[in-house]
């Protein structure tokens, strides 16, 4: 079963079409998809969706980009959504340093934190949206040692990388691991254990090299399960099954069907 990590049909260029979507990657064996929510009306179309579609798990939070809008009100509401039928982690949260127009960093590790908290208590697994933020992510989550956390879209360095692994993150890529510049990125992803690899499109967003520039959507997570499978020198269909087994331990709510 393929899996595609981190998706956002719950975004308004996919979302009329989810259905269609779900059929095209289906079509090409991509089976089961995780929808991130990235603020509270996003996080509640991820639920809608998980609860309409069985392959779909929903993640439910609120980006950094949120941090400095977000209030008690929309903690509460990622809370209540938590508990939801068909939510399969809190995501997608973390930190994002790139450029000047976010808010600052002790908001966002604040919101960020208090997230943390709300996977703690629901049990659930955190998805991390990290940006340029080095080494930052690592004092919150040694605050929450039972913390399973997810790092989608992995383009942080080789420091990152290391201190995630050793506290048993997953580590997602996504289509810029196609892209012709990024072979540092397939070098560090050589070197992720088996059992901890996802693969992801993030679409609407990062369409792998083939279809570069044009909407992304999770059928296109292929091309780089296959840039993956030769950064680890093994075949596309065993790594296939490694991933999809991985993203079904950490995504409660998708079936495993191994
Ligand atoms: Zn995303």
């Amino acid at each position: 079963m393929i899996v595609d990590s981190h998706a956002h049909l719950n975004h308004e260029d996919l979302l009329p079409e989810a259905e269609a979507i779900l059929e095209r990657a289906a079509a090409v064996g991509v089976e089961a998809v995780v929808v991130a929510g990235y603020d509270v009306p996003s996080s509640e179309r991820a639920v809608e969706l998980a609860q309409r579609f069985p392959n779909v798990a929903a993640a439910v939070g609120l980006h950094p980009y949120e941090a400095g809008r977000a209030g008690e009100a929309e903690i509460a509401a990622i809370a209540d959504l938590a508990r939801e039928r068909g939510v399969g982690a809190i995501g997608e949260i973390g930190l994002d340093y790139h450029g000047d127009e976010y808010a600052p960093k002790e908001l966002q590790m604040e919101l960020a934190s208090r997230q943390m908290a709300i996977a703690h208590e629901a049990g659930l697994p955190v998805v991390l949206h990290l940006r340029e933020t080095g080494l930052d992510i690592i004092p919150l989550l040694d605050a929450y040692p039972d913390a399973r956390a997810v790092f989608h879209c992995f383009d942080g360095g080789a420091a990152l990388l290391t201190e995630a692994i050793a506290r048993g993150a997953f580590i997602s890529f996504a289509g810029n691991l196609t892209y012709r510049r990024n072979e540092g990125l397939r070098l560090l992803a050589s070197r992720v254990p088996r059992e901890r690899l996802l693969v992801e499109t993030d679409s609407p967003y990062l369409a792998p090299q083939a279809h570069r520039g044009r909407r992304n959507e999770p059928a296109y997570v292929l091309e780089t399960l296959a840039t993956l499978a030769d950064c680890q020198g093994v075949a596309a269909a065993d790594l296939a099954l490694q991933t999809g087994r991985n993203a079904c331990e950490v995504f409660r709510p998708l079936r495993p069907e191994f």
